[in-house]
């Protein structure tokens, strides 16, 4: 269910935020330019479901920090990614066209002419594959993908996260992603703590 009331958004730019930490740099940057935004969240990759509850709310104490209005699909799509078989190369691809796709929706139902990501913050993220994806996906939908590179203010808006208290995940988000991650059982023990 979208988190969000009904009402009308005056925005040049719908920004798909993946979490509150990939955010910082991106946001910051585009509110020193006046650019007026929305923010979008949508990452059925996140899990588990607590997981993906405690990114986003972590992003709300962000968003609710610099001013920004946050609209949220919280939804939650483990079995799409856990017994993923093919290249980590397709999955990811999958995984970013999902996003960006759900993103260009939600623009064209607003009525927002152009959409990006904070994905493209990340020098973890596949920023070819991003930039190919989001323009394929933007041009029929009559929208703009901005496809801006944020990746120079990574580390700025990783300290700004610490500085903010923020929770800073160790894996991308997606349960594969977490086996790979060094700090699987750490992270594990934290998640069932959550749930309780
Ligand atoms: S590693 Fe990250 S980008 Fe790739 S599928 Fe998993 S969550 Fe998505």
């Amino acid at each position: 269910m979208t988190e969000h009331a009904t009402k009308d958004y005056e925005c040049d730019l719908l920004l798909h935020t993946c979490c509150g930490p990939c955010l910082e740099w991106p946001a910051r940057l585009l509110l020193q330019e006046k650019q007026n935004l929305l923010i979008y969240y949508i990452n059925p990759n996140i899990q588990p479901a607590v997981e993906n509850k405690r990114r986003l709310e972590n992003l709300k104490i962000l968003t609710h920090k610099l001013g920004l209005e946050l609209i949220a699909d919280p939804i939650c799509q483990p079995e799409i990614w856990k017994n993923w078989d093919d290249s980590v190369e397709a999955r990811c691809r999958m995984c970013y066209r999902r996003r960006l796709q759900a993103t260009a929706d939600k623009a064209v139902e607003l009525g927002i002419p152009a959409f990006s990501t904070t994905l493209l913050v990340s020098p973890w993220q596949d920023r070819d594959a991003i930039v190919e994806i989001g323009n394929r996906i933007a041009r029929p939908a009559g929208l703009l993908f901005v496809d801006r590179d944020f990746r120079s203010g990574y580390r700025e808006g990783q300290r700004l996260a610490k500085e903010d208290g923020l929770y800073r995940q160790r894996y991308c988000g997606c349960l594969p992603s977490l086996e790979l991650s060094d700090f699987k059982e750490q992270i594990k023990s934290d998640q069932a703590a959550l749930a309780e």
